[in-house]
């Protein structure tokens, strides 16, 4: 998400007259786009932030300027940590970002920084225009903001109420895409499958969906469309279907469970059960054998008992996820979960963790064995000391070495999975 927030805001730099910078020439100007999801992200980024700011050279340069979610819910507290910020904005006023370094420049003299901040939601999400780097995948946004007020979760406070792009500027911003050359889009949003509830529309993301199938259709090369993330309490088996029958769309569902037991899900306010996540997860399973579930994990959330934690395990077993990312719960600031007793300390949240990641890891090795001797898609994406590339299912594989000289990325192609090795896949061409 804030990849393609920051390739919207070069965007706007590079209309306003601006250039980016080539490696190693020294910047007039540094642009920190923030994340406050957990602790850990709003603390790295304070302190290399400070780095940058330490680090101003006689004439005032490079004028630091810091947004997204972590100024927004921080604003002036931050310029206590960091004081030579020199523009803070927050997370709906980027449009604003080259007249504010504008006037930053006219003033430079000025030690007060340029600030701007949104205290209501704004319209519709008219955003389009990205500066993205030529290559195999591109992201384009379909939502911005939340309106599911999970108990541990900033982003509703950091980013506001949901708000959709409207379905015509989505097809246009695709088109765009297409033409530049990319082979992977994936559709961006916190709950995908709330598309366009607030623009009146029902089963919005399954007519999205529709129509994106109609445009890329008509292509004469392939496309693959992806979309992340799929909240559990909105996923239907209508989106299952219609990935089912798509020829563009790719068979990875990224269902966050966040826990396996019904009183920590309540307590998270996820608006969901255990019970109705294994339905939809079978669902998946039965109607497309070779789709990916992917998931997030949140262990030590407060009043999360050692039976509690059992349950996500139980869960894991009988998912079988191919993609988890688990993380330590940190409480956030305004969330409701905050006020509650962070009761799991720390050691307690990093042993539940380490237990959870051996699971996932031995799940994936248990689930990916079955790909052993069949023939699978891949975009190629990656050239490292070997070509890689993602199944549609979003597995990555390595290419043995005897073919990959006659390869690119960007290229598609079927291959047969030869071995797997410590967790790796790898294949040949088919
Ligand atoms: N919209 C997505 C999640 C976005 S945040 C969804 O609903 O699933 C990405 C992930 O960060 C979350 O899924 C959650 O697992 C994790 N996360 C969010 N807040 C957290 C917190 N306070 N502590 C630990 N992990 C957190
Ligand atoms: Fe946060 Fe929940 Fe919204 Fe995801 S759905 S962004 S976890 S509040």
């Amino acid at each position: 998400m804030n990849q393609s927030r920051s390739e919207h805001i070069e965007y706007l730099l590079k209309k306003a007259g601006f250039k980016a910078c080539l490696e190693g020439e020294e910047p007039d100007i540094v642009v920190f786009n923030t994340c406050a999801v957990r602790e850990h992200a709003k603390n790295r980024a304070v302190s290399i932030i400070g780095q940058f700011a330490s680090q101003k050279r006689k004439d005032g340069f490079p004028i630091i300027l810091v947004c997204g979610c972590m100024s927004q819910i921080y604003q002036k507290e931050l310029l206590h940590h960091v004081p030579n910020i020199d523009v803070l904005l927050g997370t709906h006023n980027l449009e604003e970002v080259p007249l504010l370094i504008q006037k930053r420049l006219e003033k430079q003299k000025d030690t007060q920084p340029q600030l701007a901040f949104w205290s209501k939601p704004e319209g519709q999400f008219l955003e389009t225009g990205y500066s993205r780097k030529p290559g195999v995948s591109a992201f384009l946004p379909i939502t911005y903001g939340c309106n599911n007020f999970c108990s541990y979760c900033v982003v509703p406070y950091a980013t506001g109420p949901q708000r959709s792009k409207p379905m015509e500027l989505i097809l246009e911003e695709l088109q765009k895409i297409l033409e530049e050359g990319f082979k992977e889009v994936t559709l961006l949003g916190q709950n995908v499958n709330s598309y366009g509830e607030d623009l009146g529309l029902k089963w919005g993301f399954e007519k999205l969906l529709e129509n994106i199938e109609k445009l890329v259709e008509e292509r004469p090369s392939r496309v693959w469309i992806r979309f992340i993330t799929s909240h559990p309490k909105d996923m239907r088996e209508s989106i299952v279907d219609l990935v089912k029958e798509s020829k563009v769309l790719c068979p990875y569902f990224h269902l966050p469970i966040q826990a396996g037991s019904n009183k920590i899900l309540e307590l998270m306010n996820r608006g969901y059960t255990k019970e109705r996540y294994l339905e939809i997860a079978s669902y998946i399973r039965d109607t497309i054998p070779d789709a990916s579930i992917g998931t997030d994990i949140i262990v030590g959330f407060p009043e999360e008992t050692e039976a509690d934690f059992q349950q996500t395990l139980e869960v894991v077993e009988k998912v079988q996820f191919e993609i988890a990312y688990t993380f330590a719960y940190s409480p956030r600031p305004k969330t409701r979960a905050s006020s509650m007793v962070d009761s799991v300390p720390p050691q307690e949240k990093k042993r539940r963790l380490l237990e959870l990641n051996q699971l996932v890891r031995r799940v994936y090795q248990k689930r990916v064995e079955k790909l052993r001797g069949k023939t699978v898609a891949l975009l190629i994406d990656k050239q490292e000391k070997t070509f890689s590339g993602r199944t549609p299912s979003n597995l990555r594989v390595f290419i043995e070495s005897s073919v990959k000289n006659s390869l690119k990325p960007g290229d598609m192609l079927l291959v047969k999975i030869t071995d797997i090795r410590d967790g790796k896949i790898f294949a040949e061409k088919a």
